[in-house]
C-alpha cells in the first residue's frame, strides 16, 4: 500500500478539513451529483502538481479555494496533502513516509512542500516522475475522460505512454539537458562574441607589445653596446691619463732642474754684478796708491829742497866764513829780493794804472816802507852761523823724517799695488765667468721654452681628454636613462679589450667610434618606437588573460556541450529503446484486456512517424520570401497510433466505435498501460458511467486484477464497481454548500449514490 491518506482543507467545496484514509486496495467514493466527488479527484491532480487549471475545472488559481456559501465565508487558501508510504523507496527520498502538500493563495501564489519543507514544483514533478505518477495524469481519469487517450493525437499519446512507462524522468532529464545545452550554446555565442569584440584590440595590443618587445630587445642590445663601449672607454681614458702623466713627468722634472740651473746661473751673474764693490776697493786702492805716490813725490821734492837748503846753507856758511868780518857786507838772499820785487810790482801796476796823484803818492810811500823794512831787516841780520847750523839740524831732522815717511809710503804703495793687482785679476776672472753664465742662461731659457711648449701640447691633450671624460660621464647618464642601470655595470661585464690590446690604439679607437655610431642609431630607433611600454604590456597581459580565459571558457563550454550532447543522445537512445520495449509490452496486455472486454477482436499500438509542417522562423521566412521559397518546414514526430478491430464486426479504427465501445477500448488500453508499469495508484472518475451491466461486470473483474498492482480510487455511481471496493466514502453536500465526507458501508453507499 502506497497511498495512505489525502487531506483537503479549503479546497473547492471542501471548506473544512477532510481526511480520506486509503486502507484498501480499492476505495470507492460515492455520493449524489454535485456533492464534490470529482473535487477529490481534482485534489489529487492539484497536489501532484497539475498546472492546467482547465483540467481541474478552473480558470484561475483562486477557483481552487473554497469560495464561500450562504452560511460560510470564503477562504483565503486551499491546501491538499497526500501521504505516501515510502518504505519501499518508491519515491526517491530518504523518508519512510512522504507527505506532499500544495497550497494555493487567493493571489494565485502556489507553495509546495515535501514533509513540511518548501520545495519547487520541479522537485515535486521529478520526484513523482520516478514513481510513474507523471504530470500527464494518465493514472487519473477524470469524469468524461475515459476515452481521452483515444481522442488525443499521436504525440499526446506518446507522452502518456512515456509517462506510464516511467520514461518521463528521462524526458525531463533530456529536456533539462537540452535546456542546458541551449544555455551552453547561448553562452558559447556570447563568449565568442566577447572574443570577437576583444580580438581587434588584442591584435592591436599584440602589435604594440611586439614594438615594446623590440624596444626592450633594443634596450638590451643598447645596454650591451654601452657596457662594451664604457668598458673600453674607461680603459682608454685611464690609459690616456697615464700616458699624459708619463709624458709630463720628464719635462716637468727637466723644467725643475733647469730652473735650478737658471737660479744658479743668475746667482753667478748677480755675484759678478757685485764686482762693483770690488771696483770700489780697486778705486780705493788706486787712490791709496796715488796718494802714497803723490805724498812720496812731494816728500822727494821736499827732500830735494831740504837737501838744497842744507847745501845752500852749507855753501852760505862757507862763503860767510870767507867774507865774515872783512867787508861787513851783508848777504841778502835773492829770494828776499824777489819777494820784495813781487810786492812792489803789484804797487807799480796800481800806480801806473791810475791818474790819481794821491794813489801814486800812496804807492810811493808804501814802496819806501818796503825798502826801509828790507834794509832794516838786512841790517838786523847778525850771528848768522849759529842760526844756520840750527837750520841744518832742523833740516836734517826734516830730511830724516821725510826719508822714513817715503819708506813707509813705498811699502804701502807696494802692498796696495799688490792688492790692486790681485783684485784686478779676480775681476777679470769673474768677468769671464759671467759671460759663461749669461750664455748658459740663454741656453737654459731656450730649453725651457721648448719644454713649456711641449708641456702645453700635453696640456692641450689633457684638455681634450677632459672633454672626452665629460662626454663619457654624460653618456653614462644617458645610458642609465635609456637602457637602465644594467648598462652602467660595465666594469663587471663589458668590453672586449684584451690584455695585450692597447685601449688607445687606432684600431680600438675605430672600434669605439663604430660602437658609438651603432649606439646612436639604436637611440634614434628607440626614440621613434615611443614609450609607454609598461601600460601596453599590462593592458595586453590583461586582454590576453581575458582572451585565454574566454578561450578556456569556450573549451569548457564546448566540452560540456559535448557531454550534454552525449547525454541527450544516450537519453534519446534509452527513451527510444525503453519506449519501444514498453510499447511492445503494453501491446501484449492491450490485446489481452481488449479481447476480455470485447470477447475477442484485435487491438494494438503502433509507433508511427508523422510528418508535420512547422512554420519557419521569421528570419528564414524573410529569406524564403525573397527566394520565393516555402515558409513551412517538415518536422518528423514520433507518435502512437491505435489500431482496433472489433470481433464479428467489420469496422476498424477508433472513429467507428460507439461511446460504450470507446470507453471499453480506452479502459483496456489504460489497464494495459497500468499493468506494464503500474503507478502506485489510479483514480477513475466515473469511467464506468457508459457501461451496461454486462460490461460493468467485466470492468469490475478488470479492476480487481488491476488492484493487484495499483491502488484504486473509484468515483462511481455504479453498484457493481462499488461492490468491488474494500472501502467506501460517501460525499454529501448540504444546503450550506460544503462537501462532507463520511465512511459508509456498501448498503449505505448504494443509498448515498442514489
Ligand atoms: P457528479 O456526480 O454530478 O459528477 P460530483 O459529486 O462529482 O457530481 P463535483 O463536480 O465534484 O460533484 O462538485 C461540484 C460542486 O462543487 C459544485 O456544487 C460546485 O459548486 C462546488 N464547487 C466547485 N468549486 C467550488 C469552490 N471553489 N467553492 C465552493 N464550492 C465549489
Amino acid at each position: 500500500m502506497h497511498l495512505k491518506r489525502l487531506e483537503l482543507s479549503g479546497f473547492k467545496s471542501f471548506a473544512k478539513k477532510s481526511v480520506l484514509d486509503f486502507n484498501s486496495r480499492i476505495t470507492s467514493i460515492v455520493g449524489p451529483n454535485g456533492s464534490g466527488k470529482s473535487n477529490i479527484a481534482e485534489a489529487f491532480r492539484f497536489v501532484l502538481g497539475e498546472q492546467s487549471l482547465k483540467s481541474m475545472r478552473g480558470k484561475k488559481g483562486e477557483d481552487m479555494i473554497f469560495n464561500g456559501s450562504s452560511s460560510m465565508g470564503r477562504l483565503n487558501r486551499a491546501s491538499v496533502k497526500v501521504v505516501f508510504d515510502n518504505i519501499g523507496k518508491m519515491l526517491n527520498v530518504d523518508f519512510d513516509e512522504v507527505a506532499l502538500e500544495r497550497v494555493v493563495h487567493r493571489d494565485g501564489i502556489n507553495e509546495y512542500f515535501v514533509n513540511g519543507t518548501q520545495v519547487r514544483l520541479k522537485d515535486i514533478v521529478e520526484l513523482l516522475a520516478g514513481a510513474h505518477i507523471g504530470a500527464t495524469g494518465h493514472h487519473i481519469i477524470s469524469q468524461g475522460e475515459a476515452d481521452k487517450i483515444l481522442n488525443s493525437n499521436i504525440r499526446e499519446r506518446r507522452e502518456m505512454l512515456e509517462d506510464a512507462l516511467g520514461l518521463k524522468i528521462y524526458e525531463y532529464k533530456k529536456k533539462e539537458s537540452e535546456a542546458k545545452l541551449e544555455k551552453t550554446e547561448e553562452n558559447v555565442k556570447s563568449v565568442e562574441s566577447l572574443r570577437r569584440e576583444l580580438s581587434p584590440r588584442l591584435k592591436f595590443l599584440e602589435k604594440q607589445v611586439e614594438k615594446v618587445e623590440k624596444a626592450r630587445q633594443m634596450k638590451i642590445e643598447l645596454g650591451q653596446l654601452y657596457r662594451e663601449y664604457f668598458y673600453d672607454e674607461d680603459l682608454y681614458i685611464a690609459d690616456q691619463k697615464k700616458l699624459l702623466a708619463d709624458a709630463k713627468k720628464p719635462p716637468a722634472e727637466e723644467l725643475k732642474m733647469l730652473e735650478k740651473k737658471l737660479r744658479e746661473q743668475k746667482k753667478i751673474l748677480e755675484e759678478s754684478g757685485k764686482g762693483g764693490s770690488r771696483g770700489n776697493s780697486l778705486m780705493h786702492l788706486e787712490e791709496r796708491i796715488k796718494k802714497a805716490r803723490d805724498e812720496r813725490e812731494s816728500l822727494n821734492r821736499n827732500l830735494g829742497r831740504i837737501e838744497g837748503e842744507i847745501d845752500a846753507i852749507k855753501r852760505n856758511m862757507e862763503r860767510s866764513a870767507r867774507m865774515a868780518g872783512a867787508n861787513g857786507v851783508s848777504t841778502v838772499p835773492l829770494t828776499d829780493l824777489e819777494g820784495i820785487y813781487e810786492r812792489m810790482r803789484e804797487l807799480f801796476d796800481e800806480g801806473e794804472g791810475s791818474e790819481n796823484p794821491s794813489v801814486t803818492k800812496s804807492v810811493l810811500r808804501r814802496v819806501r816802507e818796503i825798502i826801509v823794512g828790507f834794509i832794516t831787516a838786512a841790517k838786523n841780520k847778525k850771528d848768522i852761523p849759529i842760526e844756520q847750523s840750527a837750520d841744518i839740524s832742523r833740516l836734517g831732522d826734516e830730511k830724516k823724517k821725510a826719508e822714513e815717511r817715503i819708506l813707509v809710503l813705498k811699502a804701502e804703495e807696494g802692498s796696495a799695488e799688490e792688492e790692486y793687482l790681485k783684485i784686478k785679476d779676480d775681476i777679470d776672472k769673474e768677468k769671464a765667468g759671467s759671460v759663461e753664465a749669461e750664455k748658459n742662461m740663454l741656453r737654459i731659457m731656450a730649453r725651457q721654452r721648448e719644454i713649456v711648449s711641449d708641456l702645453s701640447a700635453i696640456r692641450a691633450n689633457e684638455d681634450r681628454l677632459a672633454v672626452e671624460e665629460e662626454d663619457f660621464k654624460r653618456e653614462l647618464y644617458e645610458a642609465g636613462m635609456l637602457a637602465g642601470r644594467a648598462a652602467l655595470d660595465y666594469k663587471n661585464s663589458g668590453g672586449d679589450t684584451s690584455q695585450d690590446q692597447c685601449p688607445s690604439s687606432k684600431e680600438q679607437r675605430q672600434k669605439q667610434h663604430d660602437r658609438m655610431k651603432q649606439i646612436e642609431r639604436i637611440k634614434i630607433r628607440l626614440e621613434e618606437s615611443g614609450t609607454g611600454g609598461e601600460d601596453i604590456i599590462k593592458e595586453f597581459t590583461e586582454a590576453k588573460e581575458r582572451d585565454v580565459f574566454l578561450a578556456k571558457e569556450l573549451q569548457d563550454l564546448a566540452a560540456s556541450a559535448e557531454t550534454l550532447g552525449g547525454l541527450i543522445a544516450d537519453l534519446e537512445t534509452k527513451l527510444d529503446v525503453e519506449f519501444k520495449e514498453g510499447v511492445a509490452k503494453i501491446n501484449e496486455k492491450f490485446q489481452e484486456f481488449f479481447s476480455i472486454m470485447f470477447g475477442g477482436g484485435e487491438a494494438s499500438l503502433m509507433v508511427v512517424k508523422e510528418q508535420r509542417r512547422k512554420k519557419k522562423g521569421l528570419l528564414e521566412e524573410l529569406e524564403n520570401d525573397e527566394l520565393g521559397g516555402e515558409n513551412f518546414e517538415e518536422e518528423s514526430a514520433e507518435g502512437i497510433e491505435i489500431n482496433v478491430s472489433l470481433p464479428r464486426k467489420k469496422i476498424k479504427g477508433l472513429v467507428m466505435l460507439s461511446g460504450g465501445e470507446r470507453a471499453l477500448a480506452s479502459i483496456a488500453l489504460l489497464f494495459a498501460m497500468s499493468q506494464v508499469n503500474p503507478p502506485p495508484f489510479i483514480i477513475l472518475d466515473e469511467t464506468d458511467a457508459a457501461l451496461d451491466e454486462a460490461n460493468s461486470k467485466k470492468y469490475g473483474d478488470m479492476i480487481e486484477s488491476l488492484a493487484k498492482v495499483s491502488q484504486l480510487i473509484l468515483i462511481t455511481h455504479n453498484r457493481e464497481t462499488m461492490s468491488r471496493a474494500g472501502m467506501l466514502y460517501g460525499v454529501t453536500m448540504g444546503a450550506e454548500g460544503v462537501s462532507k465526507l463520511l465512511s459508509v458501508s456498501f448498503d449505505e453507499a448504494v443509498e448515498v449514490a442514489k
